[in-house]
């Protein structure tokens, strides 16, 4: 099957192979974990999570690392984010927002980072996000690879890529590279006349080119810092991609690279430099791969305006005023192609919630159907090769979802193929059930185990049935309360009473 990406870096669609036949490599940008993760930074990794499954259905291996920022992401012009967070954190714990155990000492930024590392992860794999389940093998953090960026750093330096300036910091030099700008369209004329993007205005003067970033600032004041060649102090902000990426998928070039719109520059075009600046090759990332904004209600997120939401906030009603599934919120940020913005909308979430449903029924009937025997299907099955050719065209998920969508209104008369199909496509959707093939223990869910609360509800559908046969309305009446309460719609048929978990 031929498979089609826009590769940011030539912009336009490429035919892509892998470097090394049957493997993927993939890095994608991870979460700075200062805070929760919003919806938008859900959009882009589910993003990288809807390529990575695509990419194993149609058989390949994807050796995919994300990285966790807990060190080193500076803003221009504002405090270091760490030292935002603590104040935040001291304000939630007031506040009760934060359990009072939960981060004993927040002035102390490995609490801080570990803290919302694990909410990060939590909200993840809630949502499927199959590299969460790999944690922390594929999934490391920027403060356990200091060593490396040194590393690094020194080999740029060697190399005559990067110099120490009068003030003590060690800066690439841009004009030691003459592809830096490639990937974001800029040259190195306007970036010298500040056009082209955020250009840190900060010690302008000790640079060579205004365009030179920081690879180590010297500061020993600093919330986090380590003992380097350079003096005491912390790395700058793109240095640890190129260096976990290199580290944990074993490769000077891999495959893919994924991240945000905003990440082509300059963290990307930073990246590129320092990693071929390293390693003398041509190229970091085969395949630059960049999901657009997600934006609110048509406009960005905003905080004044009450549309800036966390994953967190969807899932308890924050949006909707119900609780939402967590499989409806993740059909809800991939439904669109990832090169669109995806205009999040509480319409939009009731839409997703109906076809998640549509998802749900017809795999529990088939499961019936089929005590749950699915027959081995491969992908020459003709509606599952549709599938898959709607996202070898560049992830054209709203193609892909038509062919689900009219599988799923099909009558299926033979209920063990159709369970076969639709296990081969929802490993690649994740929607029913959503954690399908992943080792997600719902006990550790806040809202408490899927499976127990099931179960309660089925034995109270059955003390409702027995209710009605007695004619004991009143106790009927109460158990169809209890089992609503729970979150279940209550239905009653020729066979008795069934439940359906409500959605949103
Ligand atoms: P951050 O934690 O800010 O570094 O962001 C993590 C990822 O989310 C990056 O790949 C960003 O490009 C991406 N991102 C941030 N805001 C949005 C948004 N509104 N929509 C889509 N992706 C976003
Ligand atoms: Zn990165």
């Amino acid at each position: 099957m031929q498979i089609r990406f826009y590769n940011s870096l030539t912009k336009r669609l490429e035919l892509f192979e892998s470097l090394k036949l049957g493997v993927v490599s993939m890095y994608s940008c991870g979460p700075t974990v200062y805070d929760l993760a919003h919806i938008g930074n859900f959009r882009t990794f589910l993003f990288g999570d809807l390529l990575r499954r695509f990419l194993e259905l149609v058989g390949y291996r994807v050796d995919h690392v994300m990285n966790i920022t807990d060190v080193g992401h500076m803003t221009d012009g504002e405090e270091d984010r760490m030292t935002q967070a603590a104040a935040r954190m001291k304000e939630n714990k007031k506040s009760g927002r934060v359990a009072e155990g939960a981060v004993e000492n927040p002035d102390d930024p490995y609490q801080i980072a570990e803290y919302y590392t694990q909410a990060f992860l939590a909200d993840a794999k809630k949502l499927g996000y199959k590299i969460a389940f790999e944690y922390p093998q594929r999934v490391p953090k920027a403060t356990n690879h200091i060593a490396g960026m040194q590393e690094m750093i020194g080999e740029l330096i060697r190399r005559g890529h990067a110099y120490v300036a009068d003030d003590g910091v060690v800066y690439f030099s841009v004009e030691s590279f003459p592809d830096y700008g490639k990937l974001s369209g800029n040259t190195l004329d306007n970036l010298q006349s500040g056009a082209g993007g955020r250009v840190s205005e900060e010690n302008q003067s000790r640079k060579r080119h205004p365009a030179d970033f920081m690879l180590w600032k010297p500061d020993r004041h600093h919330i986090m810092k380590w003992d380097s060649p350079w003096g005491v102090g912390y790395p700058g902000w793109h240095i640890e991609c190129s260096v976990m990426a290199r580290k944990l998928l074993q490769r000077d070039v891999i495959d893919i690279h994924t991240g945000g719109e905003d990440l082509i520059f300059p963290h990307h075009e930073c990246e590129i430099a320092q990693s071929c600046g390293a390693t003398g090759n041509k190229r970091f990332a085969n395949f630059w791969l960049h999901a657009r904004f997600l934006f609110v209600n048509g406009e960005k997120m905003s905080k004044s305006k009450g549309t800036f939401y966390t994953a967190r906030d969807v899932f308890e009603g924050k949006v909707t005023g119900k609780p939402v599934h967590p499989a409806v919120l993740r059909y809800e940020l991939t439904k669109a192609h990832y090169r669109t913005n995806l205009d999040f909308s509480e319409k939009g979430l009731q839409d997703s919630a109906i076809a998640v449903r549509r998802m749900i029924e017809m795999r529990q009937s088939l499961e019936q159907r089929t005590g749950g025997q699915a027959a081995a299907v491969d992908l020459t099955h003709p509606l599952l090769e549709r599938f898959a050719k709607a996202l070898a065209d560049d992830l054209n998920i709203a193609e892909a979802l038509a062919i689900v969508n009219q599988f799923v209104r099909t009558e299926h008369r033979d209920p063990y193929e159709a369970l076969g199909v639709w296990k081969r496509i929802n490993s690649v959707l994740a929607v029913a059930p959503i954690h399908e093939g992943l080792n997600y223990d719902d006990a550790d869910d806040s809202a408490g185990s899927e499976e127990e609360a099931l179960r309660q509800a089925e034995q109270w559908c059955r003390e409702l049935d027995a209710a009605r046969k007695e004619k004991n309305y009143s106790r009927a009446d109460e158990l169809r309360k209890k089992i609503q309460d729970a979150g279940f719609e209550v239905r009653t048929g020729k066979d008795g009473t069934t439940i359906q978990r409500v959605l949103v």
